[in-house]
């Protein structure tokens, strides 16, 4: 027989709506609420955050007309870059 027993510590706590003394040993949990108090309080139900259903093809993957575009605006900006370095 051990000489001297483990003891706990008593987590005494105030609550902070109705001033009584309770026992807790994660009082942030509940807001360093009583039980009562904390079952009278309201809680707010977070919703679950809608997930967004898979992308449309279209916006992940380019297409040939893509491509064509590009290219062509590609072509315009350097068509304009080589006429400016021409005329200069
Ligand atoms: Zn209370």
């Amino acid at each position: 027989m051990a000489p001297n027993p483990t003891y706990y510590k008593a987590l005494w706590h105030n609550c902070k709506m109705c001033k009584i003394h309770y026992m807790s040993d994660d009082p942030h949990l509940r807001a360093y609420l009583c039980d009562d108090c904390w079952n009278k309080v309201p809680h707010v139900i977070v919703a679950k955050p809608k997930v967004k259903k898979q992308m449309n093809k279209k916006e992940e993957e380019w297409t040939t007309y893509d491509y064509l575009l590009y290219i062509w605006a590609c072509l315009i900006v350097i068509s304009f870059t080589v006429g400016y370095m021409l005329l200069t």
